[in-house]
């Protein structure tokens, strides 16, 4: 087995194993593109290290003999005292986890090859000393704080000392003297705190480094990280040994960060920033201001042409924007990364489509490009334009979205505020890694120094959230825990503001939101060829017509009255797969009704009641068949238990009470609480509803029905195409159904002889209990179609109570990664999803043309769409607001 790979050995398709950087390292390499010389140590010797505690014993020659490679290539030995090779150990996982990993630059420095270093620096220009002594104390820095775990702070306050004793707050003021006495402090801080010495020895250091970016995979930062972004714990990384390049050597040099185009909105144009005479990460650690890209122009010409072509060849090969990294060393520009570029949602629809109409990708790759979750994002209001909130500063646009919340100012109180419910903007004067659970629970990020490639607003895209970052009009303390605008306004914590990630603009207090034109489109009142927001909505409708195009699930809706059916039918609902009836016996006549259907203790008075409630739901029927004229609507028959609609039972225990005192008892009042405390359920999840209702209530499924066809036919003598389907709910085996079924039958032909009208209203079931999709085959029998419940089958596969469990114990869980997302957001699919399995396959051997859908909240879910394309569903139903979300991932599930 091969552990390391020269840049010349890889590409880009084996990101598996040599990681995403070193994977696009080589590919770069072999576009003939200026990367520094190199070699990558896979990540299977990154597993062995991580699961037996030692490098695999053929490593240490393997690295050996690629380093002699890469020594005699140029031709410089690693850590030489008179001409050292200076090279950098990089991390690099498949994929990208921003600041969660280590790299340590300058390795091959020590007391004997810096002097080596500042004279053959000094050959060119004479600013050697310094330039040597910089990256010294930077080795020692980094590999202080990442290799031997010294507190970084330790480092950054010696160095800010040094810098106030100079009168000065930039770091090229100090002088080569001046570094170091810096070098010997640092060498201090690492003997005091690690009871060693820095170490000497080249190799030494480079294999302590390269032991370090194998365990930083496991450090706890990058195991939330892997955890929010769903990324699977066991990839493991790769290590990345590459040549140095300097930009520290003088105002000739410098390091910048650059996408092929904005990343914020996709369009084309030059988007970077530049820092001259600088190393590594300074460009993004917001050390000094940056220069925008475009200035390079007049610097360097020669070096900013050729950058220009090579992001072009870049974006011609890779097919999409590309973020990359770049070192200028005395006029000499260098590529040290480069991957594909996170964008915001409408960058991503925006580009998919500019790339198709370049001819570069076809439609299906580019609804491959975008995602459920970014149309969703599309879909989430803004402030309104018109408001007269009091603007304060006015940033970068890092991150899109409107959020509204507390002011907070530290990750600590951001995490507890949000816990107790708050909504808060986390303020910082810059993130850093450390703040990663703090942003993870604001609603938004605002910082005050930093672009678009800095820490916030790369963390902050990546996740979906609100960010404006480098408001530099606001003074931000931290310690004081508030920040002061231009005009001298104090905003302490805990103060409202709202900040917004489209604009970058920062408001004082809560400014109203107004709806996104995605969302107008999508309603009809915005039209698709209106060239709005910069070519969005287009874009949004191409891409939406092609999944229409290849999809093969189709998308109804849930939905229980006659507007929410409107609108979901404007979104693209193709039918109403879960109308609640319950939600037609709330308010305040039908509640009565409905108490007096459970007090009635004989046939007269159930019948009364049933019959004054049965014209009521017949009309809401008609509503919804009219809405939904011919398309399919499934009506779910009573579900919720009954005491949901009795009044609470400490309330009228009070009442009852009172009224006893008075010597006044209210007959039904006293009724009512025996009835209340008769059904009071320990666990009405699993108590009286469902089926079991309809079996224990003599008429009332059967006074549902009849409300349903009878609607129906009115609606088909009226000329319209209703089409209902009833659903009967909590099945758990095939008897209670065929007993319901026979009830629902006669009523059908009942209604069918007084009407004269010829009904085709199919009987089905929803399969919510384990039971009932083990015993599939069996149902199926006697269901002509059925629809997962994947809600009420998730509670009762894993035996948890939602109401309960959510807010007690599922953050743990989530925090211990026992779950990477809750199972009630995205199917489970060992568990809960083998049973729909099962039930699919059963299903259909007894019955080939049965119908199968989804009514759980999982039918909007994007990974769960995908999971029930692949079970060979024939629908899923989600809320309405939800639909164009699962038609876009049952586009892209079925291509
Ligand atoms: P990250 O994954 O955090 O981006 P990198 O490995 O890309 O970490 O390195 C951190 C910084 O150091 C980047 O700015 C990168 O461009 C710079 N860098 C890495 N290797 C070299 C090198 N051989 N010469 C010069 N700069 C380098
Ligand atoms: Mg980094
Ligand atoms: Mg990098």
């Amino acid at each position: 087995q091969k552990f390391v790979y020269d840049f010349t050995e890889g590409n880009k398709d084996l990101k598996d194993l040599l990681g995403g950087k070193g994977a696009n390292l080589a590919e770069m390499t072999n576009l003939g593109l200026p990367v520094p010389p190199g070699f990558t140590i896979t990540t299977e010797a990154c597993k062995v290290y991580l699961d037996t505690g030692a490098e695999p014993a053929a490593l240490r020659a393997e690295v050996s003999a690629h380093l002699d490679a890469l020594e005699q290539q140029m031709g410089r030995r690693l850590g030489d005292a008179a001409d050292p090779l200076l090279v950098s150990v990089r991390s690099g996982a498949k994929f990208s986890m921003p600041g969660m990993m280590d790299t340590v630059l300058n390795i091959g420095l020590s007391d004997a090859s810096v002097g080596g270093l500042a004279a053959q620096a000094a050959a060119a220009d004479g600013s050697g000393d310094r330039f040597a002594w910089d990256s010294y104390r930077r080795l020692i820095q980094m590999f202080g704080k990442t290799v031997l775990g010294v507190e970084g702070d330790l480092f950054e306050e010696a160095l800010e000392r040094a810098k106030q004793a100079k009168g000065t707050s930039d770091d090229l003021d100090l002088d080569a003297a001046d570094l170091k006495a810096i070098v010997e402090e640092f060498k201090g801080i690492v003997r005091d705190h690690t009871g060693r010495d820095f170490p000497q020895d080249p190799r030494e250091q480079m294999d302590l480094a390269v032991h370090a970016v194998f365990d930083s995979w496991n450090s706890d930062r990058a195991k939330l990280y892997r955890r929010q972004e769903r990324i699977p714990g066991d990839l493991a990384t790769a290590v990345n040994i590459c040549s140095m390049v300097f930009g520290n050597l003088g105002a000739d040099s410098g390091t910048g960060v650059a996408f092929t185009r904005d990343p914020a909105s996709g369009h084309a144009g030059v988007y970077g920033d530049y820092l001259q005479n600088a190393q590594g990460e300074d460009v993004v650690a917001g050390i000094r201001n940056t220069m925008q890209l475009a200035e390079l122009e007049g610097l360097d010409k020669t070096s900013y042409d050729r950058l220009m072509t090579i992001m072009e060849t870049l974006e011609n090969h890779y097919r999409d924007l590309c973020d990359i990294e770049f070192t200028i060393e005395r006029g000499k520009l260098w590529m040290l990364q480069t991957r594909v570029g996170k964008r915001t949602a409408a960058a991503a629809f925006r580009i998919a489509v500019q790339l198709v109409d370049q001819g570069l990708i076809d439609l299906d790759e580019a609804l491959h490009r975008v995602n459920g979750a970014q149309l969703a994002q599309l879909m989430f209001p803004r402030f309104d334009e018109a408001t007269k909130a009091e603007r304060v500063a006015w940033g970068i646009a890092a991150s899109p979205g409107a959020a509204v919340g507390k002011a907070v100012f530290d990750s600590y109180t951001a995490v507890k505020w949000s816990r107790s419910g708050e909504q808060v903007i986390l303020v910082r004067r810059e993130t850093n890694p450390d703040d990663l659970d703090g942003m993870i629970a604001a609603e938004g990020i605002l910082t005050s120094r930093g672009g678009k490639t800095s820490h916030a607003a790369v963390v902050a895209r990546g996740m979906g959230k609100t960010c404006v970052c480098g408001a530099e009009e606001l003074e931000v303390d931290t310690k004081k825990r508030r920040f002061t605008t231009a005009d001298g306004k104090v905003v302490e914590e805990g103060d409202l503001i709202s900040i917004d990630g489209s604009t970058g603009k920062v408001y004082l207090g809560e400014v109203p939101v107004v709806p996104s034109p995605v969302v107008e489109y999508f309603e009809g009142t915005l039209h698709a060829g209106a060239d709005e927001q910069g070519g969005l909505v287009q874009a949004v409708h191409r891409l939406m017509a092609h999944a229409d195009v290849r999809r093969r699930l189709r998308v109804r809706a849930n939905a229980d009255n006659a507007d929410d059916a409107n609108r979901a039918r404007r979104f693209g609902a193709q039918g109403i797969g879960l109308c609640r009836t319950e939600h037609m016996f709330l308010g305040e006549e039908r509640r009565r009704e409905v108490e007096q259907l459970i007090l009635a203790d004989n046939d007269k008075d159930r019948d009364t009641a049933l019959a004054t409630l049965m014209p009521l739901q017949k009309g809401d029927f008609v509503e919804l068949f009219q809405a939904m004229d011919g398309l399919p609507v499934t009506v779910r028959l009573l579900d919720p238990p009954l005491h949901e609609f009795l009044p609470d039972i400490t309330e009228l225990s009070v009442r009852v009470a009172l009224a006893e005192a008075r010597k006044d008892p209210n007959e039904n009042d006293l009724r009512l609480l025996q009835a209340v405390h008769k059904l009071h359920e320990q666990n009405p999840m699993l108590g009286l509803r469902g089926v079991r209702l309809g079996l224990v209530i003599p008429g009332l499924f059967g006074m549902q029905v009849r409300a349903i066809a009878e609607a129906a036919a009115e609606r088909r003598l009226g000329g319209g195409d209703p089409r209902p389907e009833v659903m009967i709910p909590l099945v758990g085996t095939v008897q209670e159904l065929e007993i319901v079924r026979d009830e629902c039958e006669l009523v059908l032909a009942e209604v069918a002889a007084a009407t004269g009208v010829k009904l085709d209203i199919k009987l089905g079931t929803m399969i919510e209990l384990p039971r009932a999709a083990l015993t599939a085959g069996q149902i199926a029998e006697a269901a002509e179609f059925f629809s997962f419940g994947t809600n009420d089958l998730t509670q009762t596969v894993w035996g948890f109570s939602r109401d309960d469990v959510e807010a007690s114990f599922f953050t743990a869980y989530l925090e211990k990664g026992i779950f990477g997302v809750s199972p009630f957001e995205t199917i489970d699919r060992d568990g809960v999803g083998a049973l729909v399995e099962h039930a699919v396959r059963e299903g259909r051997k007894t019955r080939p043309d049965l119908k199968l859908g989804v009514c759980g909240e999982h039918g909007g879910d994007p990974d769960s769409v995908h999971f029930f394309h692949r079970a060979g569903l024939d629908y899923v139903s989600c809320s309405p607001f939800r639909i164009p979300v699962a038609r876009l991932e049952a586009g892209r599930a079925a291509i």
